[in-house]
């Protein structure tokens, strides 16, 4: 394998729309799989599929916590190459991806939505499966 086909093989996991979508979702930091399902409205099965893609090409890397399986840009020169795609595409404002969903039930919008929840009751949601 020589340097082009390296770096084609990271292009070609660029290449959807769809992965495109989750590295901007992951551009300000981790983010778990429900919380990406849901902002997708798709089932578990094609984000984690698109997921695995991304990972694959070491793009994204995943930690697990209890049931839940966090997503997170394993290096964020990524967005230099999208910035770029984009600008060559002709593509302005990426519109940001809203950070709490009204209804995911993962931590971080669990939270947000009700910052007065007791630790008790955070727990109780956390043993809920993603
Ligand atoms: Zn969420």
């Amino acid at each position: 394998m020589n340097e082009h086909d390296q770096s084609a093989q990271l292009l070609r996991a660029l290449a959807h729309p769809a992965r495109l979508r989750l590295l901007y979702a992951l551009r300000d930091g981790e983010e778990c799989v429900c919380h990406l399902t849901t902002l997708f409205q798709q089932r578990q099965a094609y984000v984690s599929q698109q997921l695995m893609f991304l990972r694959q090409a070491g793009l994204i890397e995943d930690r697990k916590d209890g049931l839940r399986v966090y997503y997170r840009v394993k290096d964020p020169r990524v967005f230099a190459i999208l910035d770029a795609a984009n600008a060559l595409a002709g593509v302005k404002n990426i519109a940001a991806e809203a950070r709490t969903l009204a209804a995911c039930p993962c931590p971080k919008c669990e939270t947000q939505r009700r910052p007065d929840r007791s630790a008790r009751d955070r727990k109780r949601s956390r043993r809920k499966k993603c």
